[in-house]
């Protein structure tokens, strides 16, 4: 076994602390990670304190992971000691069903094995990212081009974040032509931002937040409105093809239904921990469609990464040292970053 040093919640309530853990010894299409840089997802938040219910505890959370390659099992081919590696949101599926075979195991129907608080298939607790390293089938790893090496730390929130936002936007067709909201300028939403701009749609931020503006401006929105005003509001109605939804915490989503042209979607990438009530008559008008995405599949993450250094995109981001871990969240939930924390695993 691989002895590993990490940080863990034990329980909803108790603060992040320091917690050693074993991983599996490398298979043969295994490869191990050294880490260098985790994100500070908002996920991350919701499930060490159980607000979606379920959380499995010890729990070392972490699952916008970059770091570097320290071994590897016989049958590895991607991968040599010494590479760039990525690890995001999910590191098994069941490979064999008809969404794993068509490139889209976020939606497997065995389910996934999320990076952290899961159980792999054997029945071992998978372990994340804010740790000092993680055993990974190479399948489930993503190759990092030497054009983001410079940026390494801002490159971790690509494997949550970036995905995220980039397979929705690709997914319905963002681009030159499209009006698009983004809602919640927030680790997600700045990705939102940066892609809906680079795919050269007409991108419009809509934030809760009044600082926000030039910021906003700056990673790529067009125009910016602040969803309290209910006049800014009126004369955006019925104007978008699409809207992509990144808040994190309960909301009126008529509001931004409301904001969809004929035809145009709402999709849903925030994960409340309650119920968002849904008017019929917001969705009869315009023939409206509100809909939902995860994260993405392993190959449109790759893609993602690769536009990414093609493109020099990566995440703003504000380091922290591993013992700042429990300051940085209550930080997040005050939408107080920007626009995503990440941890440096060299001071752990
Ligand atoms: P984040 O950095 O905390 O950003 C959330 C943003 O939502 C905030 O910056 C804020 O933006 C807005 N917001 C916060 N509280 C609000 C409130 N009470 N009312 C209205 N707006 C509010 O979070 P994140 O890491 O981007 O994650 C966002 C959500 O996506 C989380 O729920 C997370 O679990 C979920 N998520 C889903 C997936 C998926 O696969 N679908 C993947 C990753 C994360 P403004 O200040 O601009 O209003
Ligand atoms: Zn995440
Ligand atoms: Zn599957």
């Amino acid at each position: 076994m691989i002895q590993s040093q990490g940080y863990a919640a034990q329980s909803k309530t108790s603060p992040l602390a320091p917690y050693s853990f074993e991983h599996r010894d490398p298979r043969p299409s295994d490869i191990v990670v050294e880490i260098a840089y985790c994100g500070i997802c908002h996920s991350d938040i919701h499930q060490v304190r159980d607000e979606w219910g379920g959380s499995m505890y010890p729990m070392v959370p972490g699952h916008e992971i970059v770091g570097r390659v320290t071994a590897v099992g016989t049958a590895v081919q991607k991968f040599a000691v010494g590479d760039l590696a990525g690890v995001g949101v999910m590191v098994d599926s069941c490979r064999v069903c008809v969404n794993c075979k068509a490139d889209e195991e976020a939606y497997c129907e065995k389910g996934f094995v999320g990076t952290y608080n899961a159980k792999h298939y054997d029945g071992v607790m998978a372990q994340g990212g804010y740790a000092n390293a993680i055993v990974v089938d190479e399948r489930y790893v993503h190759t990092i081009s030497k054009k983001l090496e410079p940026k390494l730390a801002a490159v971790a929130p690509l494997l949550c974040a970036g995905i995220t936002t980039y397979s929705p936007l690709k997914h319905w067709g963002v681009g030159p032509g499209k009006k698009v909201g983004i809602v919640g300028l927030g680790g997600l939403g700045h990705m939102g931002l940066k892609f809906a701009h680079s795919f050269g749609a007409h991108v419009v931020l809509f934030t809760t937040s009044s600082g926000k503006e030039a910021d906003a401006r700056r990673l790529g929105a067009d125009e910016v409105v602040l969803s309290k005003d209910p006049d800014a509001m009126a004369k955006q109605a019925d104007s978008f093809d699409f809207v992509l939804d990144c808040v994190s915490a309960p909301h009126d989503l008529n509001t931004y239904l409301g904001l969809l042209r004929l035809d145009g979607t709402l999709c849903q990438v925030g994960l409340p921990e309650t119920p968002l009530p849904v008017g019929a008559f917001s969705l009869v008008k315009n023939r409206r469609s509100l809909s939902g995405s995860m994260i993405g599949g392993m190959a449109e993450t790759q893609s993602m990464l690769d536009y990414c250094a093609e493109h020099d995109i990566v995440a703003d981001i504000e380091m922290v040292d591993m013992d700042k871990v429990n300051e940085a969240y209550p930080r997040v939930v005050k939408g107080d970053v920007k626009y995503r924390f990440v941890l440096d695993l060299a001071t752990l």
